[in-house]
């Protein structure tokens, strides 16, 4: 033990009286200086005595090596079981060796408590002191299986594993040789989802992707996926003519889509519209004449040969012969009529009178 006094020189004069007595109960004494070159003022008063400072020794488990080294304030002191048959010494009968510097070690030889006396001898005197030391029963584990449960996407299974029901330390075996821990044992979450059917969260459009979506049944994790677009599928408008059709050209029309695609066809030709043709050449008996057609929407014309005949050669007398009889007796009636009107209008003029 150190002790730090502040004194003064009558203190100091004391301290050096009691020199002789100290040094035989193992005080030293040193006076310090402290490098003013005044007369030293703080006196450091070491005290060395062979004290034993362990109380107690820790148990020892049976079947389990043992280390222990007790401790003394002489760190040179020797420390030796001491052998008295006064005194309890029991020390043989744990098994244990018996270092020098107070280190007891070995394996138990025997359980039960064993008391012994132990001596410190240092420079400035011995100190003794007795030890139980306790050799317990080495302990047998009561183990309990802990059956593997398999993890899923949501809680996390373990392997089996063996708990004592007395220590509660975890041991992967049965014979409780290899000691583990239950989170050792923990095994992952696994990636298996128990997937429920897609659902569709948004419809896919022309313009955008939709989205499908669908919840693991067991931990409620989702997970989405995207719709491709719709394929474009032209919406044309109505035909309109670009290019009207003639006679005989074709027109054309087209249509177009609001995305800009477009679709043309053509529009046929119309076709001639002919009239009834007038003869340009009348035919004889000998030539063949000819007739010409006009179409009446373009103005084309067409002859046609008209085989020889005197039909049109004697056209206005044969005309004449035949239409006469329809003059004559268009005449004949208008002429009654006339007649008849002015009977009438004479009778009724008469009648009046
Ligand atoms: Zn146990
Ligand atoms: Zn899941
Ligand atoms: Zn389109
Ligand atoms: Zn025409």
């Amino acid at each position: 033990m150190k002790k730090y006094i502040c004194v003064l020189t009558a203190v100091i004069m004391f301290v050096l009286a009691v020199v002789p007595a100290a040094a035989a109960g193992g005080l030293e004494l040193a006076v310090l200086d402290v490098g003013d070159g005044k007369a030293p003022s703080v006196v450091e008063l070491a005290e060395e005595e062979t004290t034993i400072t362990t109380k107690s020794l820790p148990d020892a488990v049976f079947g389990e090596e043992y280390d222990f080294t007790i401790e003394c304030t002489d760190k040179d002191a020797e420390i030796y079981e001491y052998y008295n048959p006064g005194r309890p010494n029991d020390f043989e009968k744990t098994g244990f060796k018996f270092g020098s510097s107070g280190r007891i070690y070995g394996m138990p030889k025997n359980v039960g408590k064993f008391t012994f006396t132990v001596c410190a001898a240092g420079e400035y005197g011995e100190d003794y002191a007795t030890f139980t030391i306790t050799i317990k029963e080495a302990h047998k584990h009561t183990l309990v299986k802990t059956e593997a449960v398999g993890s899923t996407c949501k809680d996390h299974g373990h392997n089996e594993y063996y708990t004592c029901s007395s220590c509660g330390k975890v041991f992967k075996d049965a014979e409780g040789k290899a000691e583990t821990t239950a989170v050792a044992e923990e095994l992952p979450l696994t990636a298996d989802h128990v997937w429920g059917d897609w659902t569709t969260v948004k419809e896919a459009t022309e313009e955008a992707e939709g989205e499908q979506k669908r919840v693991c049944t067991v931990c409620g994790r989702e997970e989405t996926r995207a719709i491709a677009r719709l394929a474009h599928t032209h919406s044309f408008g109505d035909w309109t003519v670009t290019k009207q059709a003639t006679c005989t050209e074709d027109g054309e029309m087209t249509r177009s889509c609001s995305c800009g695609a477009k679709e043309a066809a053509s529009v046929p030709a119309v076709g001639h519209k002919w009239d009834k043709g007038v003869i340009t050449t009348k035919p004889t008996k000998d030539t063949a004449g000819e007739k010409t057609y006009t179409c009446t929407a373009c103005g084309e014309t067409k002859t046609e040969t008209v085989e020889p005949s005197d039909e049109y050669g004697e056209e206005h007398p044969a005309m004449a012969l035949s239409i006469l009889p329809a003059i004559l007796i268009t005449a004949g009636s208008v002429i009654l009529v006339c007649v008849l009107t002015a009977v009438i209008a004479v009778l009724v003029i008469k009648k009046k009178k």
